[in-house]
């Protein structure tokens, strides 16, 4: 099966089995079927339609200006980690130390790989709840780790301790974390941080506490698993710019960890990317000293398309749990209307030009679920719910 054929030779060597065994987890799948209709909409990829702040990409320019255009250290140039380790000791009141714990990635993506690798033996297992961020299991899977999903979809897609001592063997090393959590938008209290957070000091597990969206949280104030009694060191926390500034395509994320994971972690970086980019890193250290409150309207307009959404859906008889943070809705599909959720997708695209998430794309807890991006303006959000209500209407009489 691993049989590779290029311009007609056959090579008999065989690709890895890891590569092999993952789907491309395509979120665009149903857009590419409208990609050429005029009207179409794509509330698809999680992806801010905000540009990025002005005074971000100056910082960039002038880094290009003046030549900073050199490798960096592999964690990224201590002011940046400086930075990072200021921003986030207001979410948690702790610091990081620059030195030995903070490390600048190439996006969140790349500090969840460099976290697997650092922390998994081969057969080692992950849990996860799911429904769940398709990068997660990609990682797992190429640094060797099996992950065991947990179905959240009856706990208002929660992970409860009680789901997690279940889940929980002796191969099991580390839990995924989210909150807010893509694609549920999802968010656990304190309480509940705290109750998860006894099992894993109980049962000796990692975290990683994945917080790319923390900034767009609705109520309350952002809370870490990391803050909860024995967690600081078993926790990996893992934040980002692509959401919370709109710096998707600059790359740059963030890990807090122990120091000796942070070591581990700072040597996968270095054989796999070396380091970020120099001119992006100085655009991030111009977003977390001048760009603090940067993401408050981002916040103020994703709020305002949750209620738009929630309150549509809910005219259209379509259950939806109303997301704490994060810029998605995720509901279910009316049971009356008989369809998969990639049944839903393709008939709401062919026939409506309004391209969703299936629900399968995030495991298959997903199914009977579809992903509606709030990353958008509210003509467009408005729109798109009032096809899709036509489409429902439509698909209800048949
Ligand atoms: N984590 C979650 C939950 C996400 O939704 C995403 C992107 O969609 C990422 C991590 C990766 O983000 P990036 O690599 O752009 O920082």
């Amino acid at each position: 099966a691993g049989k590779v054929s290029i311009k007609g030779a056959i090579f008999m060597q065989e690709l890895s089995a890891r590569t092999r065994q993952l789907a491309f987890a395509s979120m665009r799948r149903f857009a590419d079927l409208v990609a050429d209709e005029p009207d179409a909409i794509f509330l698809t990829i999680g992806q801010p339609h905000f540009p990025t702040p002005a005074h971000i990409a100056e910082a960039a320019k002038r880094a290009i200006d003046e030549g900073f255009t050199s490798y960096t250290p592999n964690r990224g140039i201590l002011p940046l980690r400086e930075a990072a380790s200021a921003y986030y000791e207001r979410f948690t009141g702790y610091r990081y130390d620059p030195g030995s714990e903070v490390l600048v990635t190439v996006g969140t993506t790349h500090a969840i790989d460099i976290a697997m690798r650092a922390l998994l033996e081969p057969g080692d297992e992950v849990v996860i709840p799911a429904p769940a961020y398709p990068g997660y299991e990609g990682a797992v899977r190429l640094a060797h780790g099996t992950p065991v999903f947990v179905d959240t979809r009856s706990t208002g897609f929660l992970l409860t301790p009680d789901a997690l001592r279940e889940a929980i063997t002796p191969r099991t090393k580390l839990l995924i974390l989210a909150s807010p959590a893509n694609p549920t938008g999802s968010v656990y209290s304190e309480q509940q941080l705290s109750d998860l957070a006894s099992v894993c000091v109980e049962r000796d597990l990692y975290v990683l506490s994945d917080e790319i969206y923390a900034e767009l949280q609705f109520a309350g104030s952002p809370v870490s698993i990391s803050q909860m009694p024995g967690m600081r060191e078993r926790t990996l926390v893992l934040h980002g710019l692509s959401k919370s500034h709109s710096m998707t395509g600059w790359r740059i994320g963030f890990a807090f960890a122990p120091a000796p994971i942070a070591a581990e972690m700072a040597k996968a970086a270095q054989f796999s990317v070396s380091c970020p980019s120099s001119i992006s890193q100085m655009a991030a250290l111009e977003a977390l000293t001048r760009g603090q409150e940067d993401s408050r309207p981002m916040r103020e307009a994703y709020r305002a398309n949750r209620d738009l959404a929630v309150r549509a859906l809910r005219d259209m008889q379509v259950p939806v749990e109303a997301p704490s943070g994060a810029f998605y809705v995720f509901p279910a599909l009316p049971k009356a209307l008989g369809m998969t959720s990639d049944a839903f997708c393709e008939a709401l695209a062919r026939e409506a030009h309004v391209a969703l998430v299936s629900g399968m794309c995030f495991t298959s807890y997903g199914e009977g679920y579809v992903r509606i991006s709030l990353a958008c303006s509210e003509q467009t959000l408005r729109e798109a719910l009032a096809r899709m209500a036509n489409f429902v209407e439509r698909r209800r009489q048949h």
